[in-house]
């Protein structure tokens, strides 16, 4: 760009810098990655941090044999067998072939249905439940329980990948790296660590050290602040960042320039005017169905702004309290018609929706009819039940910075795989008879139940002789 040319006066010299500063600013975490080689071998997480070479999952090769495959690439369901080595799919082969290695461990999934695993994009792992004291609520050991607990929940319904948008302290990180080690079952968690917040914004209206959700949310006032809040949760491990109104153009600017710098996307939970402001500002997606201008959906689909629209919790607090009382981040005027009506909006505006649930307090036990519910308002929006299976894996993966490892059933891909006693693409309900769940190559859902396999003993050490 020609700034330094002799001709342009110092007025266009100053909008020309401004221009590229707002180029710059509008940089996607993805960009980082220009500076990684496709062949260095890289953490399985947004972070994307090198990792020395070496095989990866369990030893050998796993057949799932003769199942319906439903790739989530958007192609109809197929007969099939798919061949798993170690942690990733190798091949998908005809019913009628059998080219798979020798000692591999061939499991038969006739008449069954084969599809990646599902991701709840919304979740809260750690949050606390009704009638949990609140010493409790903020106890690190009770919130990890907590976690463990819900991570178990969500694996036996065939959830492979959680996006975690805050919970309390280290907890969403170290169950992470237990998870990845296979230490305790759950599906793969990517955490967002604390959700960042104006003081006084949504989640901490009212925060004080005697609030159940003290330690998940990060108060933050200035440009500043909000940039060293989103630098906090990336020293913590974060795999993206959640803000949430209320905010300042120049917080949330701050805020989204800094997480892309890191190379993590951002999402947001906001409503009206502020999501103008979070779209203008470049962050990736946005949580809920509530209020927005058509303006503000326009620019969404222009920019590529993705939606996480979250349904279930709307319809159980409407359907719990009759309505949505006493928040001061949520004046406004709502319901589950409005909620349905922006997301048909959002469909017919062409932006990429996905998949989470949202469930707090102790809505986890609803599932899985909590995630299959959201599906199915995906289908009263307009999608096909195809399409609600291709949100809630391929598109997920994709609003997750994922899709190059998850989502899909293709050569290459991690082996986070599905298989479901039914036919989940025709009838949705069929997606509650989970009957096995790979995570990384690893078997962990067995005949419907989570699969623990024996531990592996060591020898102790011998005596040393003199
Ligand atoms: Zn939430």
């Amino acid at each position: 760009m020609g700034i330094t040319s002799g001709k342009t006066g110092p007025i266009a010299t100053v909008l020309l810098l401004a221009l590229c500063a707002g180029l710059l600013a509008q940089e996607k975490a993805r960009d980082r990655r220009r500076y990684l080689d496709p062949a260095t071998p890289v953490s399985d997480d947004p972070r994307r941090v090198p990792v020395p070479p070496g095989p990866r999952g369990p030893d050998g090769s796993l057949v799932l044999r003769g199942g319906r495959i439903f790739d989530g690439t958007g192609t109809p369901a197929r007969s099939g067998t798919l061949v798993i080595q170690r942690n990733r799919i190798t091949k998908i082969l005809a019913a009628d072939s059998t080219d798979w290695p020798r000692d591999a461990r061939i499991i038969d999934v006739a008449g069954k249905t084969v599809m990646p695993g599902l991701t709840d994009l919304h979740t809260h792992i750690t949050y606390t439940e009704p009638n949990v004291s609140t010493a409790l609520s903020v106890s690190e050991s009770d919130a990890t329980l907590r976690g463990l607990e819900r991570l178990r929940y969500y694996l036996e319904c065939g959830i492979t990948s959680i996006r975690d948008v805050a919970s309390l302290g280290e907890v969403p990180f170290r169950l992470k790296e237990w998870v990845s080690e296979n230490r305790v079952p759950g599906p793969r968690v990517f955490a967002a660590g604390e959700l960042i917040t104006g003081t006084g914004g949504h989640a901490a209206e009212g925060l004080s050290r005697l609030s159940s959700n003290y330690g998940s949310i990060r108060e933050a006032s200035g440009p500043d602040d909000w940039r060293l809040a989103v630098r906090e949760q990336f020293k913590r491990g974060a795999d993206l960042i959640k803000l949430a109104s209320h905010f300042s153009r120049a917080e949330v600017a701050a805020a989204v320039e800094e997480a892309h710098a890191l190379g993590l996307k951002a999402t947001v939970d906001a409503e009206t005017f502020y999501i103008q402001w979070a779209v203008e500002a470049g962050v990736d997606s946005v949580e809920h169905p509530l209020p927005r201008s058509d303006e503000t959906i326009r620019l969404m689909a222009q920019k590529g702004t993705a939606s996480i629209p979250t349904l279930i919790p709307y319809i159980y607090i409407f359907d719990q309290n009759g309505g949505y009382f006493g928040s001061t981040s949520r004046r406004f005027t709502f319901s589950k018609e409005a909620d349905l009506e922006m997301l048909r909006r959002l469909r017919r505006a062409g932006i990429k929706l996905g998949v989470g649930t949202d469930l707090i307090l102790n809505w986890f036990r609803y599932m899985p009819d909590a995630y299959i519910t959201e599906l199915k308002h995906f289908v009263l929006a307009g999608y096909s039940i195809p399409e609600a299976l291709v949100a809630a894996t391929r598109t997920n993966s994709e609003i997750l910075d994922m899709d190059d490892r998850l989502g899909t059933l293709e050569p290459g891909k991690l082996a986070d795989v599905l298989v479901v006693d039914g036919k989940p693409d025709v009838s949705l309900d069929d997606l509650a008879k989970v009957d096995l769940v790979i995570r990384d190559g690893y078997v962990v859902v067995e005949g419907g139940r989570v699969f623990v396999p024996r531990h592996v003993p060591i020898p102790p050490p011998k005596p040393k002789k003199d």
